[in-house]
This record gives structure tokens, C-alpha cells and sequence, in this order.
């Protein structure tokens, strides 16, 4: 019978393999079978008659057991999981073994059963939970949740209540069916400690604390078993998770929430390169259960998608878009003040209007956020004498300067050295920052701050929220609560403090210097940009009272060299609808996503001419075979990455484009075989890989 294993990346086995069995196995049961010298986790994958045939004279290995007491998957769960492999161009096993928990390859038979005699039986304890009352635009979106098929796309301002509408549509789903499960995805569950408490303050009383689970990649291997035990078994009932959760067992699924559907996180970025999005929706659709994308900020795929009939268009986007513009409370969306660096002292990092207006916050206590990203104290370090640059010795990248540990570190490879007396080059002692990151940013505004007194006595407080400093398991969770208690009064920040946050005394946002997306590569930048800081807005004045009480109107300051980039007038009017618009003109005008679909392959080697002889020659094979879609497909040429050398390797990419997902799907499938093919005849090649729907190019 064929058995889904996890073949080593790379082989060419991309089909589930055969084995033999004395006893009729279900499709999906959870088996152990011989691979090689060692014993692996499979999933049954089908019936007998379906396994692969094996070349002549080759007997199946036999089955070495089953994992007993755990329910075979369902098919809808495989249909998924094999829809996956398939669209992404992985192999079946291995997307199914990675959807699966590792512990269950991990342990033995005994252990297993020790941890589910421990795994909890649902609960049913019926409890009256607070009820709040919805606004119009909330009750409005819930009802229509509720009358209409989907998918809905909830697009809905900061600070609109989108996470009550989840709840409720939730409450509902899980109260029409005593099974009904639900999944809510949020893209990192770190960011949103605040979600979780609130899912579980709402749906424990309910249906009893092991109801609600979580799933991501920050719990401990046991957790994630028992989660995911609790999931399949349908004790849990409400699922909460990051990407990775799409791919839960979840038998009797009835909805499924994508919070900040336009978050760059849902895409995996190693294995099988998942939109957990884009897979939420093709399970929500297969398995009959109701989907709810929501937020600020869509992404223009999901903006498109949910445009409404026209009468050049009668039929309109596949998905349904529901509008909450309005704050809960009335709170007003942050005043947005531009400011031309043009016009101010050369270089200030903080504008004196802008340092005014924080150090005014301060002083009636309110508190500031100051986003920067791009953390470290300053991106490179140099010697004016000779022109060094402390360049990463393995990367096509600087190392960035470090202060408080007086290090050198490479951010793309990790390399990291102490900082030179002087320039390892010419001896010059004087080497010196240039540009500035989170660290330099905090260190300055401290000393600006310097003499700034708070309401209640005491000098202000600047600290700094970024992958630095939040190392430390549960360090992030603690400086969050420094900021909510009040303590700091100005936050520095990456993108890591403009998410999600719900801040109820920040009134000033400032962006310092967010011009680099204008002029990116990336044809999506723009749209990146926009959405960060449109979030980043969003976390100030979120408590209208507070806002009323103080009586200053929340602002959003952005320090900028382009004060007229048609980006920043949007923002300055809140108006994504029309950011959107303008976007999606130049897109389609280029031929660009939404309105072609795209996917990369991408080639490491040795040398960056290996890389991109190894494209250059599947590209050639595929012309010479006449691959199906080729007609469809273009075919650009292969080029170096932007950082084309990381840890020692060069890397090269080339982009696959085509007007018909359909086209560029059949000709990836064919394509395939001839890329394992071409494989073994270049030597120096480290790795290839594809990625269908890319997220950056
Ligand atoms: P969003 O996710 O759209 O940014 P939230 O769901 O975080 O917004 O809601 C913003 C704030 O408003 C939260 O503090 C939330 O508790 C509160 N809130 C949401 N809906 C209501 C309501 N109907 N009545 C009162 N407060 C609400
Ligand atoms: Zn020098
Ligand atoms: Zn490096």
C-alpha cells in the first residue's frame, strides 16, 4: 500500500512509496515502516491497489507497525496536504510530515500511549460569558458573516473591533454544531500575546479550558503534541495558531479566521513554500467551512479579489468585502504630519518639530512609539581615511555595528566579530558609524530627552522593543508589559511593536526614516511599506476616552525626504482604497500580481555562474522538451539575488511568469522531472528550489 514518508529534500521521490501489510490499513492511519537503516513516521496514503508498482522482482518492506489509539487522518486532511505538495512542487511526505507534530516520530509506542491516556476529554461546562454589544458596523459585518457563503474579506480600520467580529462569528459557528471546530490564524503569536488571553477568556467559561489550544513554533515539542492531539481528537474546539496551524487536524472545521490576511509571515519561507492564506481558503472552501480574511491594510491580491461588480466587471471578485472605517468609541484615526527632511538642520535624526512634539507627550504623560527598521546601533561601520567598510567576509552584505556588546554581526549569516581598534585596513583609529539603527536611535533619544519630566515626577524613560532585545524567552512578554504599566514613555521600535499591539496610552507615532521601500526593487515594497505604517498609526490613540480625557488628537509623524510621493498623500488620508487603486493601475499595466501569477526558481552554488548555468540549462530543457503552458509561461533569464552571496554561497534566481495560475501549474508539474534530471550534472550546485507565488523577488 503507498505510505506518505518524509524522503530526504531533494531525492526525486516525490510520490508516496509502497510497503506491504498483513491487516488491512485505513487510509491515513499513522504508521512506523522501514526507510533504508532507519524506521520512519508515514501516513497510509491510500489502498493497496493504488501503491506505485515496484520494478520487477522487488518485494515491499512490511509495515513495522501502527501507532495505535490515534484515529486515521481524514480524507479531507490528506486532500489538502497532497493539494499542497502538489501546487507548491513538494513531495506528498514531505509536506505531510511536516504538517505533523514532531514528537510523534519521536516517540515510542508506550510513551505515545502514556500521552494519550493523558490527552483531555472534551469538556462541556455551558457558562454565561460577558456579552459586549456590537457596534453597527460590527453587528452589520456579523450578520453578513452569517447570511452569505464567503469567502469575506473584513476590511476594517484599526482599532474597528475586526477581533470581535472573529469572536462572535466563532461563538456562532461553535454553538450551531457541538463538534464545530474553529481555527484563528494570526500571523506571529508572540506579537498578539493579547489574543490569545482574550480567546481564552471568552470561549474557557464556555466549553472548558482545554478547548482552546495553541499552535506554533515557540511551544516546546510536548505542548505541540498535545495541542495537536487535542485538535485531531476534536477535544479542542478553537484552535489558535500561525502558519503552520493550516495544516491541523481539525475534522469537524466550520470556520476559519486569517487575522492580518496581508502579513508577509503566512508565506513559509524554507520546505514547502506554503501561503497558509491562500491554503486557508482552498480548505475552507473543500471541507464546506466558512473563511474570514480581515484587515487594515489587505493585500492587493485579496483587495482584487473582493472588488465589487462594475459595469465593466458585473461579476465582480470572488470574495465578499466588508467595510468597518469607523474606531470603536468614535476615537479618530492618528492626524498624519509630514515632514520635509528637505527643510530641516542637516543631519538631525529627529526633526525639532517632531522631537517638540514627543517631548510634549512626555511631559503630560502620554506615551510615544518610534519606529525604526532596522535594528543594531548603526548598518555598517567605516574608515574615512581609506574607505573600509565592515564588509561580512562570507556575505555580499555589510556587518552591522552592535554597541552595547561592541560587536560586528553579519545579519544574513550570523557572523559575528568584535569591533577593531582600528581600521583593519590602514590603522586609523577612527572609524565611525554611518547610518543608524533602533540602538543608536534609543541611545539619542535618551539624551534628548534628558531633562523631560513626567506628570508624576520623574525623568522620561525611553527603551527599545526589537530582535535584540527580545532574545530572552519571555522578554518580549515582560518589556510589553513595562510599556502597558506605563513605566516607559517613549518605545523605539521595529516593525516587532507596530502589529497588533492594542497600546492604550500611545498618542504619537513617529516613522524616522522609512523612505527606503519608495525606491526598492520589489514591486511590492510599496504595498509593505504602506501597510507597516498604516499598523504602526493604528497603535496610537486606541482608547478614544483617554484621547477625550487628554485633549490632544493622536498623530503619526513621518520624517521624509519625498514629502509629495504620491504613498505618503494616501497615508495622509488614511485612504488605502485609494493606495490600492493606484497600485493595482500600475500593476496591471505591468502585467504584475495580481493579474499574472508568478513563481521563482532559485539555484546555490559555489560560484554565481554555476548557479545560473544550472537555470539556464533548465530553462533550456524545458524549451527543448516543448513543455505543456510554454506557450503561456515566460521564461526570464537567470540573475544574481540582491544579496547574492550569503555564508559562502552565491545564489541566482530566475522568474517564471504567466497570465493562468492554471498554465504555469501544468507547466511546473512537467517541468519537475527535468530539474531532478538536470541536477546531477552540475557540479559546484549546493541547492535548487521553486517558489510558487514568491513574496519577494
Ligand atoms: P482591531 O483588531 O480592528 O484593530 P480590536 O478588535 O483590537 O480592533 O478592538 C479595539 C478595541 O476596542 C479593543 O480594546 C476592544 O476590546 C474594543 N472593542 C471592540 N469591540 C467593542 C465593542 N463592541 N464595544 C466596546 N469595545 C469594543
Ligand atoms: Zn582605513
Ligand atoms: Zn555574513
Amino acid at each position: 500500500m503507498p505510505v506518505a514518508v518524509s524522503t530526504p529534500a531533494h531525492s526525486s521521490v516525490g510520490e508516496p512509496l509502497s510497503y506491504a501489510s498483513s491487516v488491512h490499513l485505513t487510509p491515513g492511519t499513522l504508521v512506523r515502516v522501514p526507510l533504508g537503516a532507519r524506521e520512519v513516521l508515514g501516513v497510509v496514503w491510500g489502498a493497496p491497489e493504488q501503491a506505485a508498482p515496484l520494478p520487477p522482482g522487488v518485494q515491499p518492506r512490511a509495515v513495522a507497525g501502527v501507532l495505535e489509539g490515534i484515529d486515521p487522518l481524514a480524507p479531507a486532511w490528506r486532500r489538502l496536504v497532497a493539494f499542497a505538495a502538489r501546487y507548491y512542487q513538494r513531495a506528498v511526505g514531505e509536506v505531510a510530515l511536516a504538517a505533523l507534530p514532531p514528537q510523534l516520530r519521536d516517540l515510542g509506542p508506550q510513551q505515545l500511549a502514556r500521552r494519550l491516556r493523558r490527552a483531555p476529554a472534551p469538556a462541556h461546562q455551558p457558562a454565561a460569558t460577558e456579552s459586549v454589544a456590537l457596534s453597527a458596523e460590527q453587528a452589520s459585518a456579523v450578520a453578513e458573516i452569517h447570511a452569505q457563503p464567503g469567502p469575506f474579506l473584513l476590511f476594517g480600520s484599526t482599532g474597528s473591533g475586526k477581533t470581535e467580529v472573529y469572536l462572535q462569528c466563532v461563538a456562532q459557528a461553535l454553538a450551531a454544531d457541538p463538534q464545530a471546530q474553529a481555527l484563528v490564524m494570526v500571523p506571529e503569536i508572540n506579537l498578539t500575546p493579547q489574543l490569545e488571553s482574550r480567546v481564552r477568556q471568552r470561549f474557557a467559561p464556555l466549553y472548558g479550558d482545554a478547548a482552546v489550544v495553541a499552535m506554533h513554533s515557540g511551544m516546546t515539542p510536548a505542548q505541540r503534541l498535545k495541542s495537536w492531539l487535542a485538535a485531531h481528537t476534536g477535544a479542542a474546539r478553537i484552535v489558535l495558531g500561525t502558519r503552520m496551524a493550516v495544516f491541523a487536524s481539525l475534522p469537524r472545521l466550520a470556520i476559519i479566521v486569517v487575522d492580518e490576511e496581508h502579513d508577509p509571515s503566512y508565506k513559509q519561507q524554507e520546505g514547502a513554500r506554503y501561503n497558509a492564506r491562500d491554503l486557508a481558503l482552498w480548505r475552507a472552501r473543500e471541507q464546506g467551512a466558512r473563511v474570514i480574511l480581515g484587515s487594515a491594510t489587505p493585500s492587493l491580491e485579496s483587495w482584487h479579489a473582493s472588488r465589487p461588480p462594475s459595469p465593466g466587471d458585473p461579476r465582480g471578485g470572488r470574495y465578499q468585502r466588508l467595510y468597518m472605517p469607523s474606531r470603536i468609541g468614535a476615537g479618530q484615526l492618528p492626524r498624519v504630519c509630514i515632514v520635509d527632511m528637505g527643510q530641516q538642520p542637516r543631519g538631525a535624526v529627529f526633526s525639532p518639530p517632531l522631537l517638540a512634539a514627543i517631548t510634549e507627550r512626555v511631559q503630560r504623560g502620554e506615551q510615544c512609539l518610534v519606529l525604526l527598521n532596522r535594528r543594531g546601533f548603526a548598518p555598517v561601520l567605516h574608515c574615512h581615511a581609506c574607505g573600509w567598510k565592515s564588509d561580512c567576509p562570507h556575505c555580499s552584505a555589510h556587518q552591522v555595528f552592535h554597541k552595547s556588546d561592541r560587536t560586528l554581526r553579519c545579519h544574513h549569516c550570523g557572523f559575528t566579530q568584535r569591533v577593531p581598534r582600528a581600521c583593519p585596513s590602514c590603522g586609523n583609529p577612527d572609524i565611525l558609524p554611518l547610518g543608524r539603527g533602533t540602538e543608536q536611535l534609543e541611545e539619542q533619544l535618551a539624551a534628548l530627552l534628558r531633562n523631560v519630566i513626567t506628570p508624576d515626577r520623574r525623568a522620561a524613560r525611553v527603551a527599545r522593543i526589537d530582535a535584540d532585545t527580545t532574545r530572552a524567552k519571555g522578554a518580549l512578554e515582560e518589556q510589553l508589559a513595562q510599556v502597558h504599566s506605563g513605566e516607559v514613555d517613549v518605545l523605539v521600535g521595529t516593525q516587532m511593536v507596530a502589529k497588533g499591539h492594542d497600546f492604550r496610552r500611545i498618542t504619537l507615532v513617529a516613522a524616522v526614516q522609512p523612505d527606503g521601500a519608495l525606491f526598492s526593487s520589489d514591486f511590492r515594497a510599496p504595498e509593505r511599506m504602506f501597510a507597516l505604517l498604516m499598523q504602526a498609526a493604528g497603535r496610537a490613540g486606541r482608547d478614544a476616552r483617554y484621547v477625550a480625557a487628554q485633549g490632544s488628537p493622536p498623530e503619526m509623524w513621518i520624517q521624509t525626504w519625498h514629502p509629495d510621493h504620491a504613498v505618503y498623500a494616501a497615508l495622509r488620508r488614511h485612504d488605502y482604497p485609494a493606495f490600492a487603486a493606484r497600485q493595482l493601475a500600475e500593476r496591471q499595466e505591468a502585467g504584475m500580481p495580481p493579474f499574472a501569477y508568478q513563481a521563482l526558481v532559485r539555484a546555490d552554488a559555489r560560484t554565481q555562474e554555476a548557479a545560473q548555468a544550472f537555470l539556464q540549462a533548465a530553462s533550456d530543457a524545458a524549451r527543448a522538451a516543448g513543455l505543456p503552458g510554454l506557450d503561456q509561461v515566460f521564461l526570464f533569464p537567470p540573475v544574481p539575488l540582491a544579496i547574492q552571496r550569503v555564508a559562502n554561497v552565491e545564489r541566482a534566481q530566475m522568474l517564471l511568469e504567466s497570465p493562468q495560475r492554471g498554465a504555469l501549474q501544468r507547466f511546473l508539474a512537467a517541468w519537475q522531472p527535468l530539474l531532478h534530471a538536470e541536477r546531477p550534472r552540475h557540479r559546484g550546485l549546493v541547492r535548487w528550489l521553486v517558489d510558487v507565488d514568491p513574496q519577494a523577488i
